[in-house]
């Protein structure tokens, strides 16, 4: 395995695809993965792992469903790719404005950042407006406008902005903190009708699990409503996994605008964005705000994107993942409470975060308190006894539909034993 990492360096930077899976901030050689089935994934050496990552998210329904496996199949020996319109993308946005309120019309695209960074264009194009509001610690993904104190491997890297990010695209994104709406009040006052839009991830995810106070959704869309300017939930990472109308469905408040990936791909290269109809239709070719891309809409990512959507749609499939993910959280707090180690849990449905450090966890100064030391052992423990959990102590574990009661067991008794020789 070395011997590919080794090669991995030579020819990709720092040898990964994509910061986070350099195990730069936990220590030791990434694994490489050769394969993965239901909740578990393997390494190239075969030893197998309990995933609570799931590819950062999408595996809802646990790696290679057989549904979503036989429909992205099916799609493919149909052609991978037709840059024209195909039946499948009709079929998958019904779908997803079925079921989010907020949808009247949805583009879709290929990653969560295209999604976010198309609907902020979207934002400022029909409101004539140039700035926007983000929350220190949330990550939007990789486009200019978000990497600033952005979360997730930002953070994990401990680069509060990137290099390559222009003064002028700094300029227009205005930071304000997590849960606090006196901040982005603040913020509004200082630049009376120059907001076009608040970005938020309805849940953080990106800080560890850091669920919203009482009020404070309702609060931004009421700020919004106060100012012109218009919400956006990113819920790259909670749509489709918090509720089927993912965080808006769970509390109820409308965003303008939202932005979808991860879940809504069932695990291929898929993001989407949407809302109200009249800002919709000022896209091209309707209207003026241009935005396009070869292979969005591609067959195959819509097959499993409706194969996956269409999983989801069982009657109580949320409930039994949330159970499930409680059962997880209960037998490892029940099995610490005596250690002399702080630890906090923070959770949402079948996300959440064990903070190294006294709660409450509401917003990114909070979430750096952590004893990161801490995290990088539970970390490695884990992993050596064939448990895989994010390599970050900023982010969140997943649930899939395909853990079982044997996974639970075994990962929750894994993740007790470790935590218990932690603390001696
Ligand atoms: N938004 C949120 C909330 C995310 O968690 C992520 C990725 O983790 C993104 C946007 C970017 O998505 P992608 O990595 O698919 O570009």
């Amino acid at each position: 395995m070395n011997e590919l990492w080794n090669r991995a360096q030579k020819v990709l930077p720092g040898g990964v695809n994509s910061p986070v899976r350099a195990f730069r901030s936990v220590g030791g050689d990434p694994i490489f993965i050769d394969k993965a089935k239901g909740s578990r994934i393997f390494d190239k050496s075969g030893k197998s792992y309990i995933d609570f990552v799931g590819s950062w998210g999408p595996m809802i329904l646990g790696h290679s469903h057989p549904q979503v496996v036989e429909a992205t199949k099916k799609a493919l020996e149909k052609g991978a790719s037709f840059g024209a319109c195909c039946e499948l993308e009709v079929e998958f946005a019904e779908m997803v404005c079925e079921r989010v309120p907020s949808l009247e019309m949805v583009r879709m695209v290929n990653s969560g950042t295209e999604a976010t960074m198309s609907v902020v264009r979207v934002a400022r194009g029909v409101t004539g407006k140039e700035k926007l509001i983000k929350f220190r610690g949330c990550y939007h993904g990789h486009a200019d406008a978000f990497l600033i104190e952005a979360g997730s491997g930002m953070v994990t890297h401990g680069e509060p902005n990137s290099k390559g990010v222009t003064q002028g695209a700094a300029k227009d994104t205005l930071l304000a903190e997590y849960n606090s709406l006196e901040s982005v009040e603040n913020v509004f006052n200082a630049n009376p009708n120059e907001i076009a839009c608040i970005i938020v991830e309805p849940v953080a995810g990106n800080m560890g699990l850091v669920p919203p106070v009482d009020g404070f959704l309702q609060g931004l869309r009421n700020l919004c409503d106060k100012h012109n300017a218009l919400l956006i939930f990113d819920e790259v990472m909670t749509g489709f996994r918090l509720s089927s109308a993912g965080a808006e469905g769970l509390y109820g408040i409308t965003p303008d605008l939202a932005a979808f990936g991860k879940v809504i791909g069932g695990g291929l290269p898929v993001g989407g964005y949407g809302g109200k109809r009249e800002f919709m239709e000022q896209i091209s070719p309707l209207g003026p705000i241009y935005q396009a891309g070869t292979l969005s809409g591609n067959p195959m990512a819509m097959a499993a994107g409706i194969a996956t959507l269409t999983e989801l749609g069982r009657s109580g499939f949320y409930q039994e993942l949330d159970n499930k993910s409680l059962a997880l959280t209960q037998r490892v707090l029940d099995g610490v409470k005596d250690l002399q180690i702080p630890i906090h849990l923070q959770q949402v449905g079948s996300m959440f975060t064990f903070f190294f450090q006294n709660g409450p966890v509401q917003n990114f100064h909070d979430a750096c308190q952590g004893n990161d030391e801490y995290f990088a052992k539970f970390f490695q423990g884990l992993l050596a006894r064939g448990v895989y959990v994010a390599p970050s102590s900023y982010e969140a574990f997943f649930m899939s539909a395909a853990h079982s009661e044997e996974d639970l067991a075994f990962a929750g008794d894994a993740m007790i034993e470790v935590l218990t020789e932690l603390a001696q």
